[in-house]
């Protein structure tokens, strides 16, 4: 299980996530930022400073909110 980054943060990029994250997992991209879902933790640390609660649980993502970890795993060239 991993958080994930969701379409707020595309409008947003505040980019507190990246750095609160123990273990390094998030990254900046041009549109937004990603979590590697292999690296991280589920502590939850970044989904609590996000300004615009663009990271969820991977278990509670929406429908419309799926992609964004299939983006995310793209990004990080992680094959599902
Ligand atoms: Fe990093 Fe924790 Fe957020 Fe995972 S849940 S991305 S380990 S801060």
């Amino acid at each position: 299980m991993a958080f994930v980054i969701t379409s707020p943060c595309v409008a947003e990029k505040a980019g507190e996530c990246a750095t609160v994250c123990p273990v390094d997992c998030i990254v900046e991209d041009r549109e937004q930022f990603f979590i590697n879902p292999d690296l991280c933790i589920d502590c939850g640390a970044c989904a609590a400073v996000c300004p615009v609660f663009a990271i969820v649980e991977e278990y509670e993502l929406t429908p419309a909110q799926e992609p964004y970890l299939e983006k995310a795993e793209k990004f990080f060239g992680i094959s599902t």
